[in-house]
């Protein structure tokens, strides 16, 4: 049994000095492999570094929505460079958020398409931020699915930490992409999501911490969170889905591996 966790910062400070032994915990408890995201330029480069220290460490980099204020065409080539790492597997984290006031719509939105574009370049999947804003977000991804290499019609990209209603899922579904779960599918509260997560295909399913963040039950409010929990995810997911927690284990991790090519067989 393998899981691969698709989503965590690892190069947050919330990790300095922990990080040997959590990757060596999530080893041993069979997450074999951990996908960092960049959130920006600095962070997409630490990632990368994360990558080259740890065999089962992969990067992806791109510019968060919340850091878009001053994107520019600079920014867009360096990310071009980067990406061209053999470790990094996705451009992202991208989309937009309309939570946060860090940065105007209409430039989130202009980073979000030119780093679209820069995926479909590079053959690259996407790893989509969305947060309040699926109406936009689904209108900028149809555009961009419309017109996408072949490589990458039937593996666009995944909607990381998938919180939006089933509308969204299904019009996401429709459009090629995974959705990726979080902890919160392991919270109290979330009947709704969990709903939601039971009618996701089993080969568009993805597990993610999203580390720091979101610790899953049974340790939920616990910081940082860390990668070896990503099996909690995959256990409520299998729950959901009426299987065996090893055919979900093994289910998506291919999907991972589908998705994230550059990942390889692990
Ligand atoms: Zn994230």
């Amino acid at each position: 049994m393998t899981l691969v966790d698709t989503h965590c910062h690892l190069d947050f400070s919330a990790y300095d000095g922990l990080r040997d032994e959590i990757i060596a915990e999530a080893a041993a408890s069979g997450v074999t492999r951990i996908i960092n995201p960049g959130s920006d330029l600095d962070r997409s480069r630490a990632a990368i570094a994360l990558a080259e220290m740890y065999p089962g460490v992969y990067a992806a980099t791109g510019v968060h929505p919340n850091s878009t204020a001053d994107f520019s065409a600079a920014h867009l080539g360096a990310l071009r460079n980067l990406a061209t790492h053999p470790k990094v597997v996705a451009i992202g984290e991208i989309g937009l958020d309309y939570y946060w006031d860090d940065s105007p719509k209409d430039v989130q939105r202009a980073a979000f398409e030119a780093q679209l574009d820069l995926a479909a370049t590079l053959e690259l999947p996407v790893i989509v931020h969305n947060r309040d804003a699926s109406d936009d977000v689904l209108a900028v991804l149809a555009a961009w699915t419309a017109t996408l290499p072949a490589a990458l019609r039937d593996r666009p990209g995944v909607f990381h930490s998938f919180s939006a209603p089933q509308s969204t899922a299904e019009r996401g579904l429709a459009l090629g992409f995974y959705l990726g779960f979080t902890g919160p599918v392991t919270f109290k509260n979330a009947d709704d999501l969990r709903r939601i997560a039971a009618r996701v295909p089993a080969d568009r399913l993805l597990v993610e911490t999203d580390g720091p963040f979101l610790t899953p039950h049974p340790y939920r409010g616990r910081r940082p969170n860390r990668p070896a929990y990503v099996r909690f995810i995959a256990e409520r997911l299998a729950a959901l889905h009426a299987v065996p927690f090893d055919e979900l284990a093994a289910q998506t991790t291919a999907n991972a591996e589908r998705l994230f090519a550059r990942l390889g067989q692990g």
